[in-house]
């Protein structure tokens, strides 16, 4: 999967994560919207297709670029557009992710950096029902994955496997982080919004990663 990252395959790959992010957030936005009615103010799939159409826009440009300086620039456009909470945070995640490729890290490295910048820009941590509840699993599925030696596929199913059970983990949870933590106990029974989009974004940079290498 490292190897994967590297040379002229990082190029064909910004391209494709651009669009397999942009339809999973477009298609997905009304659910986002629904769950974050539930338990925030309803706005998330707006805010996020706002970041991601933002991105869309500069297809062409961050697509000639190398990975590193694509998602740099990919995570600035989510802080200057998304508009909530999840803006900023998504965006540190991405240039985190980004200047970790920018110095020729492998993706494991890029994963620990992104959820590393997710957590300081956030001050939370797992079990506060927020994105880092996908996360922060979807990290430790592919550090194990590495420890025991699995090939590519087999690795990105443990990545979807750990993003769906991740989201789920949310749901019995009590929210402290976030608009959802104003409902105290109410915010209990529901997924949190935020979980969900990472769930989404992580199954669609499995799909880009996926297709990269077919071609
Ligand atoms: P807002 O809450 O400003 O309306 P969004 O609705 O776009 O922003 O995003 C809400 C999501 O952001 C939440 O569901 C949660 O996953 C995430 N979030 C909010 N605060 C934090 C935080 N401190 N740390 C990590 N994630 C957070
Ligand atoms: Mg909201």
């Amino acid at each position: 999967m490292g190897e994967m990252l590297m040379s002229d395959r990082r190029e064909s790959l910004v391209g494709r994560l651009i669009d397999a992010m942009v339809e999973a957030v477009v298609s997905g936005a009304d659910r986002l919207s629904d769950l974050d009615r539930a338990i925030g103010d309803g706005d998330h799939g707006v805010n996020m297709i706002r970041g991601f159409l933002a991105i869309a826009e500069k297809r062409e440009e961050l697509g000639g670029m190398p990975l590193g300086a694509a998602l740099e620039a990919m995570g600035k456009l989510l802080v200057m557009n998304v508009g909530g909470a999840s803006g900023p945070l998504y965006g540190s995640l991405l240039m985190a992710m980004g200047r970790a490729a920018a110095a020729e890290a492998p993706l494991g490295t890029m994963i620990d950096e992104g959820v590393a910048a997710v957590k300081k820009r956030g001050k939370s941590e797992p079990g506060a029902k927020t994105m880092l509840d996908v996360l922060v699993p979807v990290q430790l599925a592919w550090a194990q994955a590495g420890a025991e030696g699995l090939e590519a596929g087999a690795a990105i199913e443990r990545l979807r496997q750990a993003a769906r059970d991740g989201l789920e983990s949310t749901r019995p949870l009590l929210a402290t982080k976030g608009r959802a933590a104003f409902l105290r106990e109410r915010s209990i029974g529901h997924l949190d919004p935020g979980a969900c989009s990472s769930c989404l974004l992580v199954n669609a940079a499995c799909d880009a990663f996926l297709n990269s290498r077919k071609s």
